[in-house]
C-alpha cells in the first residue's frame, strides 16, 4: 500500500509553517493528513504552533519588547490569546540573526499571516474536508506536555477534549496523536482510555528500541514516528524498520525536505524509494506534499 502522505507543518516548504494558507494548499496538494504542533497560551488556549516561543515566526520582538524571559525568548506561554492575536507570522529565520532557516522558501518579509487556535483549525480542516469531498486526517502533536503541566496547563487532555468536540472520538477516525514523551503517551492510553490512534516519536541519538521495547510500545501506540537519520542508518536503521512492523507498528518517517535532502541523496526519488521500498514505511512527514503524493500516486 502506498505510505501515506502527512503534510509537515502544512505545505510549509511553499508557505509559513502551521498558517491557514499552508495547510489549504497542503489539503489541495492531496496530504492525507495535515499535522498540528500544539502549545498553549498563558490563559490556556490551544495554539497549532511549533516553538515554544515566538522568536523565530513572528514579530513578537518589535511589539512586544520588555516581554522576553531570561534567554531573550518570547514564550507563548507567558501571553494570552488577545495579545498572540496580534503578531505576524513569517517565514522561519533564525531570530538573532533574522537569516531564512530556508532560504529558497517563501520570502521572509511578503505576505500577511497569523497563529491559529487548534479549534479555528479543526473547524478550517473540516470546512475544506466538507467543500472539496475529500477527508484530510489530522495530526496533533502535543508538545512539551511535562513543561505546560509545570506551566500549570494539561494540554494532552485538552487536545483530546477539543478533538472530542469536534467528533473525533473513535479508533476509526482519520487522527493520529503523536508525542516524543512516552509516559505522555502512556497516560492518554491507560488513564484518559483515549482511544484515538497513537504516535510515539523517537529522534536520532535517543535509547535504542529493541524488541522488547517496541513490543511493549505497541501495547500502548499504534505508530512509530521515527527521524529519517534513524530509519537511514544502514541496517540498523533496516532492523529498526522491521522489528517495529513485526512488533505490530506502522512506521511513519519524518521530516522529507527536497530542498534540504539528507546526506548520502542527491534526488528526491531515491530518497522515496528508500523509504518505501527498502524500509516500507507506512507513512512520510514531508514540507512539499505534492511531491510525495506525485510518487506515490505513480506506484502500482
Ligand atoms: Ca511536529
Amino acid at each position: 500500500m502506498a505510505p501515506l502522505v502527512i503534510a509537515h507543518r502544512g505545505a510549509s516548504g511553499y508557505l509559513p509553517e502551521h498558517t491557514l494558507p499552508a495547510k489549504a494548499l497542503a489539503h489541495g496538494q492531496g496530504a492525507d493528513y495535515l499535522e498540528q504542533d500544539v502549545v498553549a497560551t498563558r490563559d490556556g488556549e490551544l495554539l497549532v504552533f511549533h516553538d515554544l516561543y515566538l522568536d523565530a515566526l513572528t514579530d513578537v520582538r518589535e511589539r512586544f519588547p520588555g516581554r522576553a524571559r531570561p534567554d531573550g525568548r518570547h514564550y507563548c506561554i507567558d501571553f494570552d490569546l488577545a495579545e498572540i492575536r496580534t503578531l505576524g507570522v513569517r517565514e522561519r529565520r533564525n531570530p538573532d540573526t533574522g537569516a531564512p532557516r530556508f532560504p529558497g522558501r517563501f520570502p521572509v518579509a511578503a505576505g500577511s499571516f497569523g497563529i491559529v487556535t487548534l479549534e479555528e483549525e479543526l473547524a478550517f480542516v473540516q470546512g475544506l474536508n466538507r467543500s472539496t469531498g475529500r477527508v484530510a486526517g489530522l495530526y496533533p502533536e502535543i508538545k512539551e506536555p511535562a513543561w505546560h503541566r509545570q506551566h500549570g496547563i494539561d494540554v494532552g487532555t485538552r487536545l483530546i477534549e477539543t478533538l472530542a468536540r469536534f467528533g473525533y472520538t473513535r479508533a476509526s477516525d482519520p487522527v493520529f496523536v503523536q508525542c516524543f514523551d512516552a509516559d505522555e503517551l502512556q497516560r492518554l492510553h491507560t488513564e484518559l482510555r483515549v482511544p484515538l490512534r497513537l504516535v510515539q516519536l523517537v529522534e536520532a541519538g535517543g535509547k535504542t528500541l529493541d524488541e522488547a521495547a517496541l513490543s511493549r510500545l505497541a501495547g500502548t501506540v499504534d505508530a512509530l514516528g521515527a527521524d529519517l537519520r534513524l530509519l537511514l542508518d544502514g541496517d540498523r536503521g533496516q532492523g529498526l524498520a522491521a522489528a517495529a512492523r513485526r512488533a505490530g507498528l506502522q512506521v511513519h518517517a519524518w521530516t522529507v525536505r527536497s530542498d534540504q535532502l539528507p546526506t548520502g541523496f542527491t534526488r528526491l526519488g531515491a530518497l522515496l524509494d528508500a523509504l518505501y521500498r527498502d524500509l516500507r514505511v507506512d507513512g512520510i512527514f514531508t514540507d512539499f506534499p505534492d511531491q510525495v503524493r506525485a510518487y506515490c500516486d505513480r506506484l502500482p
